[in-house]
């Protein structure tokens, strides 16, 4: 998990979906960007092949949509599956805990995605050097797990979405997939960012 806060990266790791979720209640952030399928294809009311859903497919819109950028595995594959039932239920829990009047923006972010489409570098070290001429990081590039860079490109994706700097891919009503929207190259985009208050 990545929690960007006054240009600065708090970023920790959590296993237990009920951790995770408790996190997020304590932060209570404006956006959530979470990189994991947070909804089901059309009409499917499981990932399950013996199902009579199955015949609705293994992708959503969004997801062939994402494919024109680099492959993706289909949300039936084992992992996948997993994955987005765990992601399904993480958004669903969130919208109940927190109140009508504050209910945060939760987002599906594809990080890899968001990494092409940002220019910032293929490997941890480039991409947490680009990163650190704007932002401040409570961890080293050395600390980094892979799953935690994910999540600071995850906060980075939503930070576009705060600022209307995006595009969303798919079908509003299936569930879509949000990625930035360069405006002119990364470091510009910082520059801007920079001299706002967020
Ligand atoms: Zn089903």
């Amino acid at each position: 998990m990545a929690i960007l806060n006054k240009k600065k990266f708090y970023i920790k790791t959590f296993f237990a979906t009920e951790d995770i979720i408790q996190e997020i209640t304590k932060v209570s952030p404006e956006i959530i960007a979470i990189d994991a399928p947070l909804s089901l294809p059309k009409g499917r009311c499981c990932l399950e092949k013996e199902c009579d859903c199955s015949i609705r497919g293994h992708f959503r819109d969004s997801d062939k949509k994402i494919r024109e950028f680099g492959p993706v595995l289909p949300l039936t594959y084992l992992g996948m599956k997993m994955l987005t039932y765990r992601g399904v239920y993480i958004k669903e829990r969130l919208k109940k805990c927190f109140s009508p009047s504050f209910q945060p923006k939760i987002i599906e972010v594809h990080p890899h995605t968001s990494q092409k489409i940002l220019n910032i570098g293929e490997d941890k070290k480039t991409i947490y050097s680009n990163l650190s001429h704007f932002f401040a990081l409570d961890k080293t590039a050395n600390e980094l797990s892979d799953h935690e860079l994910d999540s600071i490109i995850a906060a980075l994706t939503g930070l576009y979405f705060l600022f209307g700097k995006f595009k969303e891919l798919g079908d509003v009503r299936e569930g879509t997939i949000i990625v930035p929207v360069l405006e002119l190259d990364f470091n510009t985009d910082m520059l801007f960012f920079k001299n706002i208050n967020i």
